[in-house]
């Protein structure tokens, strides 16, 4: 019997407690989007008790989100568990995930409680969000370095109090795969009752093993993984969602477990979360990599010719990494166009594809042939615009071997147009320099990369970048033929988005810490 496990995914809460990759409201649900088509069982959108941007993005995605159930985070405080319920209410499949330390070293050094406080109090909490909703989980922190006796207490009490899943959390990444499974099978012997709930692990990466500790759970009956998009998450990141769920797939005969996901949607989901939060996949990263496909011993690729399964454990086809096609020509129409766009799983507006239309049609005139990955980075770009306060309307940039870089910018600024001239060190440089005078801007560039989307000469090229102001940060993208156009509208890109976050003060604030 295959046993089907949930999928918990926390991109958007622990993912986004990576280092510098705080995402804003629109980006956080175009993410949650996409989870709902790869099929995750429940996506944790924030905790919303940390930040009026978390809150916001849990009200949200609870929201507009179909499919999956929709999770906010809360310690074990009242005032946490009721404005996750806040934020959540009115959505129809939702759960309270509520956590508190077990270990002694947090008892006694963080929330200075004894090991009695902390279970009446995780008992009353539990009891208090059940008062709420009929989905909740409870976690305790630390659980792999909890003594077992108490840890199993904790557990049983919180069951008992409603607690419909239990998460061990293998919070500081310490576990090797035989101790978390051998906990995890403990647990289930131990704890009287607790197959009336789903045992879930979430496990980090510090020394490498949140997969193999999670699978090594599963294999001792877990139930539930939680895990992000390309293992993204605090310091070395969380078990990474594609990992499991390939490991699950691949060796069906093994681990005699699977998952719901759509696989054919892991290659664009990765890119997307790459793409907005700015982090940027390791080539021989498994599944995921640019590399993890690319065979290129020529024994290996003897091998495929004759027969695929000599050495290819998995297709790409079923990660969903097929043959770039040709999907636009010059003469295409609005109406194909949408449709296409509706077939990669997008729901624009008109307006948006209005605009992305009027895009591809010049992109047309530059290059001979418009690929899928082309309409994605449009598409995604015009649905995640923002007010944009600095327009570009022309640049031109002057530079090669013995000149000194020139560039010219035309900027729309607040509905007025102005232009000026400066220079720098190299094309890129005079024409941030310039705009940096133009705006008046205060931030740091942090980090500038430049990638082709598809291969050719005539490919788009997209920059991202990364400014950091004050307590403020703002990831750019700005995709053109020409790189130094499309370095120009990165920058600005991020400058909006800084704009506008002071200006709605809805930036990704600093978060109160966790599990
Ligand atoms: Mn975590």
């Amino acid at each position: 019997m295959v046993r089907m496990i949930r999928i918990f995914d926390t991109t958007l809460r622990d993912g986004e407690q990576s280092p510098g990759a705080s995402m804003n409201l629109e980006e956080k649900v175009m993410i949650a989007k996409q989870l709902a088509r790869l099929g995750v069982d429940i996506i944790e959108a924030g905790f919303a008790y940390s930040s009026p941007g978390d809150f916001e993005a849990v009200r949200q995605v609870a929201q507009e989100v179909e499919g999956p159930t929709i999770c906010s985070l809360a310690r074990a405080r009242p005032e946490d568990i009721d404005r996750a319920w806040e934020a959540l209410k009115g959505a129809p499949k939702v759960r309270i995930h509520t956590f508190l330390s077990t270990s002694d070293i947090h008892l006694k050094h963080q929330f200075r409680m004894t090991r009695e406080e902390a279970l009446k109090r995780a008992v009353e909490m539990v009891q208090r969000a059940r008062g709420y909703v009929e989905d909740v989980e409870f976690s305790p922190m630390d659980a792999s370095r909890s003594d077992i006796v108490y840890l199993c207490e904790v557990l049983e009490a919180v069951i008992g109090a409603g607690a419909g899943t239990v998460n061990i959390p293998d919070t500081v990444g310490y576990a090797t795969p035989q101790e978390f499974g051998q906990l995890i099978r403990t647990i289930r012997q131990k704890v009287s009752h607790s197959d009336r709930a789903v045992i879930s692990v979430h496990c980090h990466n510090d020394l490498g093993l949140a997969v193999s500790n999670s699978l090594a759970a599963i294999l001792e009956g877990a139930g539930q993984v939680e895990c992000t998009v390309n293992g993204i998450g605090e310091r070395a990141g969380n078990a990474s969602m594609e990992e499991i769920v390939m490991g699950l797939r691949t060796r069906k005969d093994f681990y005699k477990a699977d998952s719901r996901i759509r696989t054919e949607e892991i290659s664009k989901t990765s890119r997307l979360v790459s793409k907005i939060t700015g982090m940027v996949v390791q080539p021989n990263k498994a599944i995921v990599g640019a590399n993890a496909f690319a065979h290129t011993s020529g024994i290996h690729q003897d091998g495929l010719l004759k027969e695929k399964s000599t050495y290819e454990i998995m297709r790409p086809e079923s990660i969903g990494l097929i043959q770039s096609k040709m999907v636009l020509g010059k003469l295409s129409g609005r109406h194909a166009f949408r449709q296409r766009l509706e077939e990669l799983g997008y729901k624009p507006s008109d307006e948006e594809v209005n605009r992305a239309f009027d895009r591809v049609k010049r992109l047309a005139d530059q290059k001979k042939e418009i690929f899928e990955e082309d309409l994605e980075v449009i598409i995604s770009e015009e649905m995640a615009k923002i007010p944009e306060r600095y327009v570009l309307k022309s640049l031109f940039v002057e530079s090669g071997t013995g000149k000194v870089p020139t560039a010219t910018v035309e900027l729309e600024i607040d509905g007025r147009a102005v232009t000026q001239t400066g220079t720098g060190d190299g094309p890129v440089d005079a024409a941030y320099r310039t705009i940096a005078a133009m705006t008046g801007t205060k931030s740091r560039l942090l980090t500038y990369m430049v990638k082709a989307i598809t291969g050719g000469t005539d490919a788009q090229g997209e920059v991202s970048v990364r400014l950091e102001e004050g307590r403020n940060a703002a990831i750019g993208h700005g995709a053109d033929t020409d790189i130094i156009v499309a370095s120009a509208k990165a920058y600005l890109n991020a400058l909006n988005k800084l704009a506008f976050w002071v200006s709605k003060s809805s930036s990704p604030d600093q978060k109160i810490g966790l599990v």
